[in-house]
């Protein structure tokens, strides 16, 4: 994710609101919301156990996690569940599934002025995405452009994730085969499982994860304890750091060093447990959406050496580029602002691909409807998500976005803005009370709003009249029978 201010403040928000900006803390004194889309280290990249700088809002998953690992002061948190509208000093506040690592949230931020922005943090596009209960107009999406060039292509999740597991099942010569999985700290959790499922041995982890990140992922220790192992005698299936097995930057180079001398520090611990079998082969796996980006890396996507055999999966927890216009198509935003670039050109050009794809004339229709007075938002952009919603009314179909296109077109022809926006706004009334009625069924109900407004001025006492987060008291690990000996993946 790229540093700019650009890419992490959302505009018109008090301080404004930060979204991954923690190394802008020093450069925006007057921010006191925050916001973390995930964790990952090049999003939370800046935070420290030190924060003091106002309120991090995130999944109960993300703030787990932060206070785990980083040690991050816990009230300093308030932990928002997805679907749930949240009113963040006069600014409501919806987290959704962003498909991406555990924990891991879209953000959408309604403005008092009927307008909205979205930060996608990183994630990967499916189309029920389309489905959630955006609120439009959309102004500005701040876009996960990582994979922004249309040469970015990949497979979809369920493919790849059944390529990475059929290169298992034909690796796996009598079970005498070691695998590693390149995973990042948190993530990759989709494809790995199953490699473990098909295989039927749990995944191996380093103890530093299962007793860290993976508490917080799978806080059930019986579920956690099913699905993992630090016992390296337990599988033939272990994760490892995602460069473990080879860099891919600037291109895909193997490291047949690494998994040789992994298979035999594995094979020493199989002689002290006399009656295993040694391990023939190793087979790396590695999941990346570079995978399929040059002609080296697609030719080289299955590299073997020795006893050593590695192999590129195009699996990514990112959208490709397919996917990135078919959500900014389907969402019509007014702008899309690229928040991973190289520098300036590369923004550029992200800019321009994406611009075609956007809804320039959103702001007139916002013009016209604040002229009929629906300029508070909630109505208009009610309406207009109803579209999207399977969940809501066909009676809301009179959408006031709809009539501000009639307006708009109107006033082309005639010249007469006032007077025919008042004419309108007199002859929707009706229709726009009908709708609000069923508008108000849909999941935005007040069941589904929280009102984190309590304090007249929040952005000068961020702590006062908030509810006290719950914090889990951290439950005891149990010491596990046979510790792994390999502590190989953290050199
Ligand atoms: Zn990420």
């Amino acid at each position: 994710m790229n540093n700019s201010f650009a890419c992490h403040a959302i505009p018109n928000t008090p301080g404004p609101f930060l979204v991954d900006g923690f190394k802008l803390i020093t450069k925006s004194p007057s921010t006191k919301h925050f916001f973390l889309s995930h964790f990952h280290g090049d999003h939370y990249g800046g935070l420290r156990d030190t924060f003091d700088a106002g309120i991090i809002y995130c999944t109960p998953t993300t703030r787990a996690l932060a206070i785990r690992v980083l040690g991050v002061n816990p009230n300093r948190f308030i932990a928002l569940d997805f679907n749930v509208r949240t009113n963040i000093a006069g600014i409501y506040v919806t987290l959704f599934d962003a498909n991406h690592c555990p924990g891991a949230a879209l953000l959408q931020f309604e403005l008092p002025n009927g307008t909205t922005h979205i930060h996608t943090g990183d994630f990967r596009f499916y189309p029920k995405m389309l489905s959630y209960n955006w609120k439009s107009p959309i102004d500005t999406i701040f876009l996960d452009t990582t994979y922004g060039k249309p040469i970015h292509q990949f497979l979809p999740q369920n493919e790849a994730i059944q390529l990475a597991i059929d290169t298992c099942k034909d690796n796996n010569s009598n079970g005498r085969t070691l695998f590693l999985i390149g995973a990042y700290n948190i993530g990759k959790e989709k494809l790995v499982l199953p490699i473990g499922q098909e295989l039927k041995v749990k995944i191996g982890v380093e103890p530093n994860k299962m007793n860290g990140q993976l508490t917080c992922i799978y806080p059930d220790s019986d579920l956690r304890e099913s699905l993992f192992t630090i016992d390296s005698h337990e599988t033939n299936v272990h994760v490892c750091r995602m460069n473990f097995c080879g860099e891919m930057w600037p291109f895909f180079r193997p490291n047949f060093i690494n998994m040789e001398t992994f298979l035999d520090q594995m094979n020493q611990l199989v002689d002290e447990n006399q009656g295993e079998m040694k391990y023939e082969r190793v087979c790396g796996i590695i999941p990346t959406g570079w995978a399929g980006t040059s002609k080296w890396n697609r030719e080289h996507a299955t590299s073997q050496k020795g006893r050593a055999t590695v192999v590129l999966i195009p699996y990514s927890e990112h959208s490709s580029y397919s996917e990135l216009t078919s959500f900014v198509k389907g969402m019509k935003p007014r702008h899309v602002e690229p928040i991973v670039f190289s520098d300036a050109n590369d923004r550029h050009a992200i800019l321009n691909r994406f611009a075609g794809f956007c809804d320039r004339n959103s702001n007139k229709r916002k013009f016209f409807n604040q002229m009929m007075g629906g300029g508070g938002g909630s109505k208009s952009s009610k309406s207009k998500s109803s579209k999207r919603s399977s969940s809501t009314s066909s009676s809301s179909s009179i959408s006031s976005s709809t009539t501000a296109l009639l307006v708009e077109k109107k006033v082309k022809k005639e010249g007469e803005a006032e007077r025919f926006a008042r004419e309108i706004k007199e002859a929707t009334r009706a229709s726009m009370m009908t709708c609000s009625s069923s508008l108000s069924s849909s999941s935005s109900s007040p069941d589904n709003v929280i009102d984190l407004s309590l304090d007249e001025s929040p952005v000068s006492s961020p702590l006062s009249g908030l509810p006290s987060p719950k914090i889990k008291q951290k439950k005891k690990e149990s010491p596990k029978k046979k510790q792994a000996k390999l502590s190989f993946f953290n050199k």
